[in-house]
């Protein structure tokens, strides 16, 4: 009997490991709840109930290939090896399948359980499924790790045009075993249940995931270059949770991608260019994630910056956790994570430029609280774009590039439409105030709106006098490898 451990990756299509396992022989599947283990990497509740609910939509995708879907339960990833050894024992496992993951701890975890199993002569064999290339496989001439994107990118797509990724296809469905699925937890201790109007946003399953893939490839993709930066239209395909939890693969994202420009994805359409890009540097902070083990534990990936004089102060934190800055695109954009788990990625640039400059908070306050809060919660590119913000980071924006929340918001969402959603207090404004009602005076200071809690101005150069003051500027120690 061959077991498939399913981890991100809650698909039957195009997915290598399943199709690996049921190649060789009648199998079985198992998902793993660690309770402890997510708490400790932050993981939001809405994610771990977007899991939940994918898991119930897989059960019956893989109830068609007659694949009985197991539950077994590990606070945490130090009890994974036994947990694993004693399905395997109960059922006669003779090989546990997985598609890889990265990060320290999961690269610990299933080096535990390989080791665990192959005492007792049960195989464990690991697939290349979430990335186009094994991280270590794109490197540059002198054998390391791409620090740059532009570089890296141009490796991928060297390789992407030689050899294209293949889908796998779709196993049949095998002869019925004599084993029942388990009942899937309708909720996990201590992750609360979000609300309906959070989880109807993101239905789960493998349908929706698709619906939504064509929809976007059809219908969006070739105004994703003009439209991406405009958080009040839907110019995005808002796939990154079913990317993050294994619902769709890339590689489906690329086929896509690439039906809907003729076949290619260098020329032809600049929205699916740029969107196949995308795709990219998800690839890119993952592999940075294997390259620098440093940055799966929190470390600045520049080791100078982790001198720079944060700032404690918690009260700014929190106006800006709860959206009550007054600066309304920062406010609008923290209500909508919190309402909806997702964020459009031109303001969490803008409000991970805001709280790690303008208020000088370390981004590590604000990368836990965006893993707390996400439904597409991702440390690789969560890590990334934190980093890239606080140009603490790889090939990250430079410490003297600061947003100005103000401008972002005029130039990104002119008429104020994505800041009246979120922020009805300010429904009344014409399209010039909104950015920044604290220019209304106090005469005519909106009720129950607060005034800014930082100077734009003085504060940017508060950040950049704390750069300044590094030790080892980043201009100094770029390295354009
Ligand atoms: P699209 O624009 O349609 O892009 C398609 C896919 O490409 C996304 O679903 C995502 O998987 C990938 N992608 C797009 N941009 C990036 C990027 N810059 N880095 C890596 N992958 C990318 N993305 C996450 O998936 N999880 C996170 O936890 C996360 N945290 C972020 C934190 C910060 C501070 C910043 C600046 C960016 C973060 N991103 C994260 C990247 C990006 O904001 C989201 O992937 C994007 O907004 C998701 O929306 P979408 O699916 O509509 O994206």
């Amino acid at each position: 009997m061959q077991l498939i451990w399913l981890r991100s990756d809650l698909r039957v299509h195009d997915n290598t490991a399943l199709s690996a396992a049921m190649e060789l022989g009648p199998t079985l599947a198992v998902y793993m709840i660690s309770p402890g283990q997510w708490l400790s990497h932050d993981d939001a509740a809405c994610k771990v109930d977007f899991w939940l609910r994918n898991l119930v939509e897989l059960e019956k995708a893989l109830a068609a290939l007659k694949v009985p879907l197991l539950i077994v339960h590990a606070d945490t990833w130090k009890h994974a090896p036994k947990a694993l050894l004693d399905v395997c024992r109960q059922h006669g496992i003779e090989q546990v399948h997985v598609n890889d993951e990265y990060g320290v701890n999961e690269t610990a975890r299933d080096r535990n359980v390989e080791a665990e199993l192959d005492k007792h002569g049960i195989g464990f064999r690991r697939y290349l499924d979430q990335l186009f290339f094994q991280p270590g496989s794109v490197l540059t001439k002198s054998g390391n790790y791409f620090k740059v994107f532009t570089q890296f990118r141009k490796v991928c797509y060297g390789r992407l045009h030689y050899s294209m990724p293949a889908l796998v296809r779709l196993p049949k469905a095998q002869q019925p075993v004599s084993v029942k699925s388990d009942e899937i937890p309708t909720h996990v201790k201590g992750f609360a249940t979000p609300p309906d109007a959070l989880r109807k946003r993101w239905p789960a399953g493998e349908d929706e995931a698709r619906k939504r893939l064509e929809q976007f490839t059809d219908e969006q993709v070739h105004y994703y270059q003009d439209e991406r930066d405009f958080p009040a239209k839907p110019g995005t395909s808002q796939l990154s949770a079913y990317l993050a939890a294994g619902v769709v693969s890339p590689r489906q994202c690329l086929h896509a991608a690439l039906r809907s420009n003729n076949g290619e994805f260098e020329s032809g359409n600049t929205g699916s260019v740029t969107w196949i890009n995308e795709l990219i540097w998800r690839e890119f902070y993952k592999h940075v994630l294997v390259g620098f083990p440093r940055v799966s534990r929190h470390r600045a990936f520049r080791p100078e910056t982790e001198a720079l004089n944060w700032r404690q102060a918690p009260k700014d934190l929190e106006a800006w956790q709860q959206g009550r800055t007054g600066l309304p695109i920062v406010d609008a954009a923290m209500r909508q994570l919190l309402e909806t788990g997702w964020m459009h990625n031109r303001l969490r640039m803008v409000v991970a430029m805001f709280l790690t400059k303008n208020l000088l908070i370390d981004w590590r306050e604000g990368e836990r609280f965006f893993m707390q809060h996400l439904i597409d919660g991702d440390l690789a590119a969560n890590n990334g774009g934190w980093q890239w913000s606080s140009s603490t980071g790889t090939d990250s924006s430079p410490y003297f590039r600061i947003f100005n929340a103000i401008s972002q918001s005029e130039r990104f969402d002119p008429d104020g439409r994505f800041i009246k959603t979120w922020i009805p207090e300010l429904a009344e404004l014409n399209k010039r105030d909104i950015h920044n009602p604290a220019s209304l005076g106090g005469l005519f200071g909106v009720e129950g709106y607060p005034a800014p809690i930082v100077d734009l101005k003085s504060s940017r150069e508060r950040a950049l006098q704390a750069f300044k003051s590094l030790p080892h500027r980043q201009a100094e120690t770029q390295d354009h490898e």
